[in-house]
């Protein structure tokens, strides 16, 4: 994408966020973007880093690391959030690149951290994954046992368990799920809520979204797809 289209996707959706916020009562500050950069190459995210992103969302381990043990020598300041599922085998790997796993949606990925922040010597903020369409096909945990996975993460994390995360089904209402997240996240007195992409960052941010996932609309349409889990 040329640089000058990406920049102004940028600061078009910076705008957009700053008017979501403002309409619905809440400090445009109190939102973050995470730019989403899966499958878009390096070049893309050093134009994005320039015109001041430094939040970053990844959904595979393997495409993160590479891009992103680069990046980061030259952008120390940059943050990665890793945002697909995560695979026990790449628990070790996701600890050593991620600054937050927005993606602990199940009890054996406990253990996978403990042992991993055991080895590391360092455990990334944590976000807990849930499924709030409860979707057989998504990964999250259900609506039913999010409460008391959220304690047991509690338990063992502390505060390095920062907020809950969600991606509504597709083609229905998003709102009752934001708010199903929000509410979730409140309840727990968690301060990070991650919901809302290209077609729904606003609705989330009225919803009460801290944190919301950009991809196509800033880096344009990916040049593989594949389904979001
Ligand atoms: C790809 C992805 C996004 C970004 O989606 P867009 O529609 O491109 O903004 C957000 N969250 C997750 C979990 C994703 O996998």
């Amino acid at each position: 994408m040329l640089e000058q289209t990406l920049q102004n996707n940028l600061s078009l959706i910076r705008h957009r966020i700053e008017k979501a916020a403002i309409q619905s009562g809440r400090l445009p500050e109190t939102i973050k973007l995470v730019a989403v950069s899966k499958f878009h190459p390096i070049e893309s995210i050093q134009v994005a880093l320039k015109a001041g992103q430094r939040i970053f969302g990844e959904n595979r381990v393997q495409e993160a690391k590479e891009k992103f043990s680069i990046l980061r020598e030259a952008w120390p300041d940059l943050k990665l959030h890793i945002i697909g599922t995560l695979q026990t085998n790449k628990v070790i790997d996701a600890v050593k690149i991620a600054d937050t796993i927005e993606t602990l949606d199940r009890p054996k990925l406990i253990d996978a951290l403990n042992h991993a922040a055991d080895k590391v010597g360092y455990l990334p903020d944590l976000l807990v994954q849930v499924n709030t369409g409860n979707e057989p096909q998504k990964s999250g945990i259900s609506t039913k046992e999010a409460d008391a996975f959220i304690d047991l993460c509690c338990q063992r994390f502390g505060s390095n368990i920062k907020g809950v995360m969600g991606i509504p089904p597709a083609n229905e209402d998003p709102i009752p799920h934001f708010q199903f997240l929000s509410d979730l996240g409140k309840r727990h007195g968690l301060p990070e809520i991650s919901m809302g992409m290209s077609a729904d960052f606003e609705q989330a941010i009225a919803s009460g979204a801290t944190l919301v996932r950009v991809g196509s609309a800033i880096f344009g349409p990916r040049p593989i797809s594949k389904p979001i889990s």
